[in-house]
């Protein structure tokens, strides 16, 4: 055989890989276990997310009275961690907005104009190379709150985010990076992604000054142990990154949920689903992670005992290796 026949063959072959690879994601397998990274105090990450989707906290929509006990202990926590306050008034960021809805015409007394006062809460780490740019770790913190007298707890939809982003923070603040890491906790996701618009919008985050954006929303359940991280079809140097940080993983990182569905093997394009949208309308590489829909998606059965407090650790472990690569590798 001739090796242009041989090349025809391998590009055949790679051909069939690169066609196989974005129908329905592509798993890398997890490492053994002892090969792993640990990082976070998984006993801390639970009590996180158990007093975020508690009952006081009263599923934490924006502008209501838990919505603000939840700020407020988000701020208490990143003055305990020793975050810097990088917001525009000491930890917060408020900021207000409106929001019309068409529905009001429909029966239920729905009001057309409604008119929100939320704040987000960003800390700082400080980088130990005076250059180096800025890693933008996001997590929404607020959720629907309570409807028709029924609860919304939210656990994993996003106290599970917020939960990683503040084991992230513990982690740089006893292990000082060379990038600056910017912490974001976003209010106001679930009525249009308000708080990472806000922020983009401030001058808060210069875009010359960030070298990308690590959202997390939604990272505590998955029968399959696999997380998705969605981003690379947009900034494939990411990718290499994200394999090697597999090597030292036990969750299984799918790539995907990035691209419009009829180019990405049938699932749905994630690429504003979430905060990492505006950052991306910025020009600003992102990866998000989070798990495939499951059926306590944004439902009252969204608890915190649902959680598989195992998947959740290693998500948080790979999430926190994942900083600790791009703070090493990403320019
Ligand atoms: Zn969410």
């Amino acid at each position: 055989m001739t090796s242009r026949v041989r090349v025809v063959l391998l590009s055949l072959g790679v051909a069939a890989l690169l066609i196989q690879a974005p129908l329905g994601g592509q798993a890398a397998a997890a490492s053994a276990v002892d090969a792993a990274a640990r990082h976070v105090d998984r006993a801390q990450l639970m009590r996180d997310v158990e007093t975020l989707a508690a009952t006081t906290f009263e599923g934490r929509r924006t502008g209501t009275p838990g919505g603000l006990k939840a700020r407020q202990w988000l701020v208490d926590e990143f003055r305990a961690i020793g975050l810097q306050p990088a917001g525009t008034q000491g930890y917060s960021q408020p900021f207000t907005f409106t929001t019309r809805d068409a529905r009001a015409v429909l029966p239920g007394g729905r009001p057309f104009r409604a008119d929100y006062a939320a704040a987000n809460v960003i800390g700082r780490v400080p980088g130990r190379e005076i250059r180096a740019r800025l890693l933008v770790i996001t997590a929404h913190y607020d959720h629907l709150g309570i409807r028709d007298g029924v609860l919304f707890p939210g656990a994993d939809d996003n106290a599970s985010g917020v939960a990683v982003l503040l084991a992230a923070a513990r982690h740089f603040a006893r292990n000082p990076p060379r990038h600056p890491i910017v912490l974001a906790a976003l209010d106001a996701e679930e009525l249009g992604l308000r708080g990472a618009r806000a922020l983009i919008d401030s001058a808060l985050l210069p875009r010359s000054a960030v070298a990308m954006n690590i959202n997390l929303d939604m990272l505590s359940h998955n029968d399959r142990h696999e997380i998705f991280a969605a981003g690379t079809s947009h900034t494939p140097w990411l990718r290499p990154l994200l394999q090697e940080v597999q090597t030292r993983a036990s969750v299984n990182i799918l790539f995907g949920h990035d691209r419009p569905i009829y180019r990405g093997g049938g699932l749905e394009d994630w690429t504003q689903s979430s905060d990492h949208g505006p950052f991306h309308d910025a020009g600003i590489p992102f990866v998000y992670f989070g798990v495939e829909d499951h059926p306590a998606y944004h439902t009252s059965t969204d608890t915190a005992d649902r959680i598989d407090p195992r998947f959740f650790g290693d998500v948080a472990d790979m999430t926190v290796e994942a900083v600790r690569t791009f703070d090493l590798r990403v320019e």
